[in-house]
């Protein structure tokens, strides 16, 4: 179950990881490149599982239209981005084994926190 005092920071990382997702697309959907935009940040294993849930390997900055469209994130995904796209599948494989919500928080903050400094250096 979700504990009550873990709702503060887990909003407090999707805020930060969407924030970097967004930033390292350069605010645009990295899939038809609109840019003016409602932008979102896009899971392509689901949030639910928190072990990937603030990965930023497990994101794709999309529009609302591409989002709606999971297989054809895949599909873009296989051919834009062979690495990340075999990670993906990879990763799927354990998605049964890693117990659903199980997380360093700490960690997973850190990580964000040094990605954010860097695409936000790199946007400046
Ligand atoms: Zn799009």
């Amino acid at each position: 179950m979700l504990k009550r005092e873990n709702r503060g920071i887990i909003r407090r990382l999707d805020k930060l990881r969407r924030k970097v997702v967004l930033l390292a697309a350069g605010c645009k959907c990295e899939i038809c490149g609109a840019a003016d935009v409602v932008l979102e940040d896009h899971h392509p294993i689901s949030r639910d599982f928190w072990w990937w849930r603030w990965d930023l390997a497990n994101s794709v900055c999309v529009c609302r239209d591409c989002h709606s469209s999971p297989a054809t994130i895949w599909q873009w995904l296989a051919y834009n981005r062979p690495s990340q796209y075999a990670w993906l599948r990879l990763q799927k494989r354990f998605t049964h084994i890693l117990k659903r919500r199980d997380l360093d928080f700490e960690a997973a903050e850190r990580v964000l926190l040094s990605a954010h400094d860097a695409v936000y250096l790199q946007a400046a």
